[in-house]
């Protein structure tokens, strides 16, 4: 809290939190309104007394206070721009774009805007050494590496040590895995033993700890059409510190894999970065091994032309052997994905016979025969599997049904994404295993969290519901911290004041978790009766049981089913087909039983105690769905989250294009208040938007009264530092503009008047 309070004052020249003087705050906001009001009502002027000349002067030298254009750029904190408002927010951060500066503060919030093009030195060994080893970091430009070293510095807590979160939101192609990287790298170099004896176990951790990141791009990273290496999971790792604060080791959760690409890219997008890793940097062997000729054709490997920095084989293998995952596993792992190109080729044709399963396409012959041998499963089962669905017929018997063609193709693409999700839950586990310290040995952690923005496309469907819903959950979290943070400052100051009531967003989270009823409860409900699911009737259900709550809405215009959420970044409307199935996410228990026979180990152990949908419906046990276990993996989140002292910081996107110091401001104003700065300036609004320490004050108003206090307060050279004598003088110019305002203003009911302390 300290260190908020300090980055408040940090800017006011002649305070500064080393002073051992508490600067105060003056709120001038409801002056101001009182002054514009008077002016709207046509007051000015009324008196010719020396008060209203007074005021007059007063009103003046605010405005000087007001936004001064040509400095906006000098504007380290967001928070100071008088009067804070979007435009003013926006007008400053353009002003620092143009002028190269890329961080800005908002508060406790860290603003990033991406340059979109490497800065030569600002992240720099000696910039971390800069920021390292200053007594007051917080006086240095605003800098990812102040977030990063006040959270250290934290951690060592003054009355007991306390875990530290950093928070790093934005939308696709921000630069959140930048600065998260950036945030560990940090680390890594700040928290590294120095000492002979500890430097090869210490070295060998800190390069294992980076080394987990280019495994998890290369496996949980895309191209799409907002970011060259977007990421397609969420990540939370705790950086763990021992007693002398050292980096020990490390800890990964992920969240919420987008394992739907494995099988389906967007037009213009492509699959997961190590399938094209494994096309192009490869020895001949591997081409052989893997049934990969240069020239092969992939429906799964769509835009192979457009080559990437991060389509790097070798970083990936690297970093894998660093981490201990032998050549031997990784042959398995690469065989298992190959496996996946292959049986994105395979497709099947009608039958000529209805009654008959679905003809394998001529051409897919070889894919499937390719992909039986990569995953070393039966040739012959894999094809019943794909075009055959088992249903039981009495106690021990099966019956095998044909599928449809579309049927044929959701079994190809569920056995993809169950195999590659499992692949990824098993490499991001080796890793956990690899960099977790013993839990003896240390003591605290920093935790790095890395999520997917708030998201809003033409259709929403249930990812973006998991993924708002997750946005909402960490915007509460920062509101409630935000407004704390700003309550203990206006006590520690001796202020009275409670906070116009805010709204906050608890009625939103109400509609999407709540209980007993809401949308998460009736989405379960629904898949859990296991019906067919019509989008219509659910629609209608939702309209009958949700519609009190404020939050939810329907487009009358529209013909899909769908239900409309105010988030608080904006609305957002989400399709109701297809939500249901989604969320089951079912895989068929033949396509598991096959993968338990593989005579792959890997493969066979990534199943073996994979639940099957038959066994979990003989023991009655819960369908666990795609939203339950997301807000049980997100409620456990919260709960470390709230376990620990967080840090913000929101990543901002200057242009959709990914130009180089291209600055949009209807994309970054959009983009401000999808994160929450718009938010985070309405809160700040609702308590003082303005700040001026007494002394500051004082050289500018003090002159409106003769009173002793402010003549003995400016003693000699400008300057006293007696806090109780600086008060009482800035009260004695207060009293006169209460009075000033009270003569001017009809009744104290029909206006605002006076500025509290
Ligand atoms: P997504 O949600 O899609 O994963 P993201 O917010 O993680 O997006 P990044 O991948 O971190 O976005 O950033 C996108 C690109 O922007 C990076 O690949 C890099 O080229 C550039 N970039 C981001 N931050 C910086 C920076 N501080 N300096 C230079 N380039 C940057
Ligand atoms: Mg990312």
């Amino acid at each position: 809290m300290a260190n908020v309070k300090k980055k408040l004052w940090e800017n006011n020249g002649t305070f500064s939190s080393n002073d051992g003087i508490r600067a105060s705050s003056l709120n001038f906001e409801k002056g101001q309104r009182t002054r514009r009001q008077q002016k709207d009502n046509g007051f000015k002027g009324k008196t010719q007394n020396r008060r209203q000349s007074l005021n007059d002067s007063l009103e003046g030298e605010l405005r000087a206070f007001l936004i001064d254009e040509g400095a906006l750029h000098t504007y380290d904190d967001l928070t100071k721009v008088n009067p804070v408002t979007p435009t003013t927010v926006l007008k400053c951060l353009q002003a620092r774009y143009r002028a190269k500066v890329f961080y800005t503060h908002a508060g406790c919030t860290l603003v990033a805007l991406n340059p979109f093009q490497p800065i030569p030195h600002l992240y720099s060994l000696d910039v971390m050494k800069e920021y390292h080893c200053a007594p007051q970091p917080q006086e240095f430009k605003p800098h990812i590496f102040i977030v990063a070293e006040e959270a250290y510095r934290n951690v060592q807590g003054q009355v007991e040590p306390t875990n530290q979160s950093l928070v790093v939101s934005g939308e696709s192609g921000a630069g959140k895995t930048w600065t998260s990287r950036c945030l560990m790298k940090y680390y890594a170099t700040v928290a590294a033993s120095s000492s002979p004896k500890c430097q090869d176990t210490v070295e060998r951790i800190e390069r294992r700890v980076l080394d987990s990141n280019p495994i998890m791009e290369a496996f949980g990273n895309a191209c799409t059409l907002r970011n060259n290496n977007s990421s397609r999971f969420g990540k939370y790792i705790q950086l763990q510190l021992n007693r002398s604060q050292l980096l020990v080791g490390a800890s990964v959760q992920t969240y919420l894999l987008e394992k739907t690409r494995v099988a389906c890219q967007g037009v213009n997008e492509r699959n997961f970065h190590i399938f094209y890793q494994m096309m192009n940097d490869v020895t001949k062997e591997q081409r052989r091994d893997w049934m990969m000729p240069r020239d092969q054709w992939f429906t799964w490997l769509p835009n192979a032309e457009k080559t990437l920095e991060e389509d790097c084989f070798k970083e990936t293998t690297d970093a894998m052997t660093n981490l201990g995952i032998t050549k031997e596993k990784q042959g398995q792992i690469f065989q298992i994905l190959a496996g996946l190109l292959h049986l994105g080729n395979v497709s099947f044709c009608p039958p000529t016979d209805e009654l008959q399963p679905c003809d394998l396409q001529e051409q897919s012959k070889a894919f499937l025969q390719n992909t039986a041998h990569l995953l070393q499963i039966s040739e012959e089962q894999l094809l019943t599997c794909l075009r055959l669905r088992a249903l039981r017929a009495g106690k021990q018997g099966v019956l095998l049904k044909p599928c449809s063609l579309a049927e044929c193709s959701v079994r190809r693409d569920c056995l993809a994404k169950v195999i590659y999700a499992q692949v990824f839950d098993w490499l991001v586990a080796f890793i956990n295993r690899s960099i977790c310290a013993d839990p003896s040995s240390w003591c605290n952690f920093i935790g790095v969290l890395d999520v997917y923005g708030f998201e809003c496309f033409t259709v929403n469907t249930l990812e973006q519901l998991c993924i708002n819903y997750a946005n909402e959950k960490l915007q509460q979290h920062f509101v409630a911290h935000y407004l704390k943070a700003q309550q203990e400052e206006y006590v520690s100051e001796g202020l009275e004041w409670s906070f116009i009531k805010y709204q906050d967003n608890q009625s939103c989270l109400d509609l999407i978790e709540g209980n007993p009823t809401s949308v998460l409860s009736l989405l379960n409900e629904e898949c859990r009766l296991n019906r067919a699911s019509d989008a219509k009737q659910f629609e209608a259900r939702l309209e009958k049981e949700l519609s009190d709550n404020t939050c939810m809405s329907w487009d009358k215009f529209s013909k899909h089913p769908h239900f409309t959420v105010s988030h608080y970044a904006g609305k957002v409307s989400y399709q109701i087909e297809g939500m249901m199935e989604k969320n089951k996410d079912p895989v068929p228990p033949e396509l598991i039983l096959l993968l338990q026979e593989s005579r792959d180990s890997l493969l066979q152990g990534l199943f073996a105690d994979h639940n099957t949908e038959e066994n979990s419906n003989r023991g009655h046990s819960k369908v666990v769905t795609v939203l339950s276990k997301f807000k049980n993996s997100l409620e456990s989140l919260m709960n470390i989250l709230h376990s620990t002292t967080p840090h913000y910081t929101r990543c901002i996107k200057p242009n959709t294009d990914c130009r180089p110091l291209t600055f949009k401001k209807e994309e970054v104003i959009v983009q401000l208040e999808a994160c929450g700065i718009v938010e985070t300036i309405n809160i700040s609004a609702a308590g003082f938007p303005i700040r001026i320490p007494y002394l500051n004050f004082l050289q500018r108003y003090g002159l409106i009264t003769n009173s002793r206090m402010w003549t003995q307060s400016m003693n000699g050279d400008g300057l006293q530092t007696d806090k109780d004598l600086l008060g009482s003088a800035v009260a004695d110019v207060l009293n006169v503009v209460q009075k000033s305002n009270s003569l001017d203003c009809p009744s104290p009911n029909e206006t605002e008047t006076g500025s509290s302390l």
